[in-house]
């Protein structure tokens, strides 16, 4: 197969550049893959929304300040100030393409405020503006006719010079496409492509306890990985404060943020109320700080959960905000106006990720990355709440502009071999994949959490070796496998996590080593 553009992922920040590119270039092919159906992402799960300054007592400068706060000093300062300036032309361009968001009487946009946010900024759809954000680009783009979806295709390995033949020894590195395994057949197949695209959202699913779905197994990050892209801030995982305490659910069910902003307050099992006592913002404070003042109180008691009281929230109010998650809640047989809601935090984001610059290009030539997978600046130490839709789409939009600028100076004549499956025959039971996957889970869980020590990083590193070399072996007789694949791409970026956090030398936004210099609120 050969394309102009090649998308991996249909996420926001896939199907934002899929929309500008083939909408600008008409005449030219636009590929999109996905290892799922459509609405396979994070971006479907998204709840609370998208921040984006309305109102007249918010301004450009206070969602600025907010950002940097919670990215802990580390933000790109040009970046943030770029990211939200182009908040309102998101929103714009979003509800053009048919997005709804809820109104209030006036007909102004109805804002929710979230953990960090000085104002309500929040534009959201009830409590599932991901899903129709993700209906809404689905619909767009299949009304596009140079637009082509894969489903069902997973995409193993970045095209790059170690590929070809005959490489010149001083070559930069260029991508060329990628390597595409059919999950109905088994097919490896080639797409070449003059510009490639990684929108592969995140990595939650290395972690035991998670709210990411299924397909988040950093894909994209583990190919720029072994492609020699440039890679930065994966230490700096989120973890959510507040996950539905449900054993038997995987991934985790998220109770939006936007709960806490709406009134909702954390007690311990005995009903204290304890936020206060880690951060003068109390049950709104940043994630990182929720959800370490959690975890000190779990460690401490020795219990698995806390809950989140919504009992004094206005019924309507909620059930109009909330219908999603009272809902849910009322399924596991929980009524949240008579009943606490037992929570606790579960990964969420990954802030770091494959390095781009101000227009999404990674250090590989003809290679962008945007969204989750990406590492714009933004985040920083930690990524404020619901600020991640609009860095998806800005920076879609960015590398969209930029791929147009360079699109007709790119040859794409370059002899490309099949990808070589010789040796790779045997079909060894599965259990051997699904059991190295748990052991990960179990690893990071345990020893790359919320709250690290050297120790545990060492830990965490010895066991992951053992598993890395275990998995190598597989892949080189192994018939190959999405499980096998995921398992390769997890353990590569847990071990990218680990070594990043070893590197830290302060703690700092959502890192916390108890071995470095203490910068967290004890409670008073
Ligand atoms: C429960 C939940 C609630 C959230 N709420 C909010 C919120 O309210 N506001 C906010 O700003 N952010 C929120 N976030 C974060 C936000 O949803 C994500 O950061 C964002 O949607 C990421 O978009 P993306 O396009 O980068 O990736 P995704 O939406 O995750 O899409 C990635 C795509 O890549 C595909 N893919 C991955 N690997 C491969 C491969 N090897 N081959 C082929 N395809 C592949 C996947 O199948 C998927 O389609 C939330 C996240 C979760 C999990």
């Amino acid at each position: 197969m050969t394309v102009d553009f090649l998308v991996i992922g249909s996420g926001i920040a896939g199907l934002t550049y899929v929309i500008k590119v083939a909408e600008k270039f008409p005449d030219k092919k636009v590929l999109v893959v996905n290892k799922g159906g459509y609405e396979d992402s994070n971006t479907s799960l998204a709840q609370g929304g998208v921040a984006i300054v309305q109102q007249k007592n918010d301004s450009f400068e206070k969602h600025v300040e907010d950002t940097l706060i919670a990215g802990d000093g580390l933000c790109n300062e040009e970046i943030v100030r770029m990211v939200i300036k182009e908040g309102p032309r998101c929103l714009n361009d979003l509800v053009n393409w048919g997005v709804h968001f809820d109104k209030d009487h006036k007909g102004d946009f109805d804002l929710g405020k979230e953990g960090g946010h000085s104002k309500h900024r929040v534009v959201h759809y009830k409590d599932i503006t991901g899903a129709e954000i993700s209906r809404a680009l689905v619909a767009k783009m299949n009304q596009l006719k140079n637009v082509e979806f894969l489903g069902n295709h997973f995409v193993i390995d970045l095209i790059t010079e170690h590929h070809l033949k005959d490489q010149p020894s001083d070559a930069t590195t260029t991508c060329y496409g990628v390597y595409a395994l059919n999950e109905e057949d088994g097919n490896i197949i080639t797409i070449k492509s003059k510009i490639t695209v990684l929108a592969t959202g995140g990595i939650g699913q290395i972690y035991k306890h998670t709210t990411n779905p299924r397909v988040a197994t950093g894909d994209g990050i583990a190919m720029a990985y072994r492609a020699k892209a440039k890679i930065l801030d994966l230490e700096f995982i989120q973890f959510h404060p507040t996950a539905l305490y449900n054993p038997q659910e995987t991934p985790s069910f998220l109770i939006s943020e936007a709960v806490r902003g709406a009134g909702g307050i954390l007690r311990t099992q005995d009903g204290k109320s304890f936020a206060e006592s880690y951060d003068p913002r109390g049950n709104l404070a940043p994630r990182d700080i929720v959800a370490r003042a959690i975890d000190t109180e779990l460690k401490k008691r020795g219990e698995k959960f806390v809950y989140l009281d919504c009992t004094h929230i206005d019924q309507n109010a909620f059930a109009q905000h909330f219908p999603n998650i009272r809902n849910k809640c009322l399924e596991i047989g929980i009524d949240i106006h008579t009943q606490f809601i037992p929570v606790a935090p579960a990964a969420h984001y990954v802030c770091g990720g494959i390095a781009v610059d101000r227009n999404g290009q990674t250090s590989i030539n003809n290679l962008f990355a945007c969204g989750e997978c990406s590492r714009t600046g933004l985040h920083g130490a930690n990524r404020l709440a619901s600020n991640s839709l609009l860095e998806a789409f800005v920076f879609a939009e960015k590398a969209a502009q930029r791929s147009t600028e360079l699109i007709n100076g790119i040859n794409g004549n370059i002899y490309i071999p099949d990808w070589d499956s010789k040796g790779t025959t045997r079909q060894e039971e599965h259990v051997l994949i699904t059991h190295n996957r748990d052991e990960l889970n179990e690893i990071m869980q345990n020893y790359v959490g919320i709250v690290r020590s050297n120790e545990r990083l060492v830990r965490a590193l010895n066991r992951l070796k053992i598993l890395y070399l275990e998995t190598e072996n597989l892949y080189k007789k192994e018939k190959i496998s999405p499980q096998l694949c995921e398992l390769r791409n997890m353990i590569a970026v847990a071990y990218l996590i680990v070594t990043f956090s070893q590197n830290r030398t302060e703690n700092c936004g959502g890192y916390f080593n108890i071995d470095l210099e203490e910068r967290f609120f004890s409670p008073t």
